[in-house]
């Protein structure tokens, strides 16, 4: 039964879809002005390998990821009153772009990296600016209900008016009020009201009509607007990192409960920072990494795909150069171990000694990591035992093709989880390779050592090693 642990109860819980066999999962997505960094990557990745992890399980997922391609507000740009800048809008500018533009060019760009780390596509990306009536619809209701108010065009929700406010977060008004240093909109109510609507002035480019006047939307309701009119009302699964927890999670549910009378999310689901040599990531300390950043050194987004599964997604990572490369080790070490068992298998001469399937007992440690709260560290563990243990009878020749095809198969199915891409490394044995191996091995059983070592030499120029095992046996790769 898979455990997960829950930002709203602060505890693990025992997953349980709403519809059986069914998972519903939104995943915030990127604001597309700009390339996405390692960080953002972690959290798609996360995202990725809990929705893998559910199909595995049997559970049909239908997973939505946003486009925020309106440039979100932040707080600070709020309390600017209405020139509230749009990130977008901004870029656009700069590089004398349309913001359309500069929007599809960075999903592309987002979906390209997506795709390189091997993360599977979103059943749908909608995009926030094809929601706008979606979302003036909630903000229209939740005026209707006195959970929000307009004033001179821009319209707020009233934090004091919903009793749960900081349920997720921990920051209820109470605990706001301390230490809070937030500058006031001259039309909100309250100093942590949060904008659903804002009038436009004339120079914003990305602007709409409302019940309200000409304006944009605040960030938090694309989410809202975007997540129940794919999932339904509840979903399932939401997902997001550390810092969309509070204010963009937490105004979400008061959107959306207030809106829809109903609970939001069963399963709030957060991963925690990534940072790079003990720091967070800035671009002027010179440790902000993109993906690029990190091809250019000469590693594969596959081994940066291992990396990032190589710790829990409820703990801060760290990343390093040094991480990096053991990362790249073991991928090798996982890599020749898969093409392994689908070599040795068919040269070996050796003896059948015991013959247990015992993938099985690693199949079960498996799904127990997985089962806590996704455990990936812990799951690779067990395959490096795996690794082990078959490496081992490797090269004691004990292993047969069964077992072997047992364990491929085994491979196969939990890689669908880990998603990592292992080169097809199988090596066609040319037969006149094959003789001279099978008459270096008789030379050897009668101790003609010389012309063994003539023969290994013959081998090794035409391009394969020869690796001798145990009872004269051998193995032979390119
Ligand atoms: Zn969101």
């Amino acid at each position: 039964m898979l455990s997960l642990y829950n930002t709203l109860t602060k505890q693990k819980e025992a997953f349980k879809s709403i519809n059986p066999g069914k998972v519903g999962m939104y995943s915030c997505g990127p604001t597309v002005y700009d390339y996405i960094h390692i960080g953002n990557i972690r959290a798609y990745l996360n995202a990725d390998i809990l929705r893998r992890y559910l199909v595995y399980l049997g559970y049909e997922v239908r997973h939505i990821k946003n486009i925020t391609d309106v440039g979100h507000l932040t707080e600070d740009d709020i309390a600017q009153g209405d020139s509230g800048d749009d990130k977008i809008a901004k870029k656009a500018l700069s590089e004398r772009k349309t913001p359309e533009e500069i929007a599809r060019f960075y999903e592309e760009k987002f979906k390209e990296v997506e795709k390189e780390m091997n993360i599977l596509p979103a059943h749908y990306f909608p995009r926030a600016t094809a929601h706008v009536p979606q979302m003036i619809k909630i903000i229209s209701s939740l005026i209707e209900k006195e959970y929000a108010y307009e004033k001179n065009g821009n319209v707020f929700f009233d934090v004091t008016k919903f009793d749960e406010y900081g349920k997720l977060s921990g920051n209820t008004l109470d605990n706001l009020k301390v230490g809070a240093r937030l500058e006031e909109h001259p039309d909100k109510k309250n100093p942590w009201d949060f904008a659903l609507w804002l009038k436009a002035s004339k120079e914003h480019l990305m602007k709409w009509e409302s019940p309200w006047g000409i304006g944009y939307p605040g960030w938090h309701i694309e989410c809202s607007a975007m997540s129940t009119e794919y999932l339904g009302d509840t979903l399932d699964i939401h997902t997001g990192g550390e810092d969309n927890i509070f204010p963009h999670h937490e105004a979400e549910i008061a959107q959306s409960e207030c809106s829809s009378e109903k609970k939001f999310v069963n399963f709030w689901v957060h991963n925690r920072h990534l940072l790079v040599d003990g720091k967070k990531m800035s671009k002027s300390k010179g440790n902000f990494y993109l993906l690029k950043d990190i091809l250019e050194k000469g590693y594969t987004a596959n081994e940066m795909r291992l990396l990032l599964l190589s710790s829990h997604y409820r703990s801060q990572m760290n990343f390093t150069w040094e991480a990096m490369e053991q990362a790249k080790n073991n991928l090798q070490k996982i890599s020749d171990w898969v093409n392994n068992l689908k070599n040795v298998s068919g040269v070996s001469k050796g003896e059948l000694l015991e013959k247990i399937d015992f993938s099985h007992i690693y199949q079960k440690r498996f799904e127990s990591a997985m089962n806590d709260d996704i455990n990936t560290p812990l799951a690779l563990a067990v395959i490096y035992d795996l690794i082990s243990e078959t490496n081992k009878m490797i090269s004691e020749d004990k292993l047969d093709k069964e077992t072997a095809d047992n364990i491929l198969k085994f491979w196969e199915r939990i890689n669908k989880v880990f998603g990592l891409i292992i080169s097809e490394n199988k090596i066609e044995i040319p037969a006149d390779i094959l003789t001279l191996a099978e008459e270096r091995k008789q030379a050897r059983i009668s101790g003609n050592f010389a012309v063994s070592d003539e023969l290994r030499k013959k081998i090794e120029l035409a391009g394969y090693v020869i690796e001798d095992l145990k009872d004269n046996n051998y193995l032979i790769k390119k």
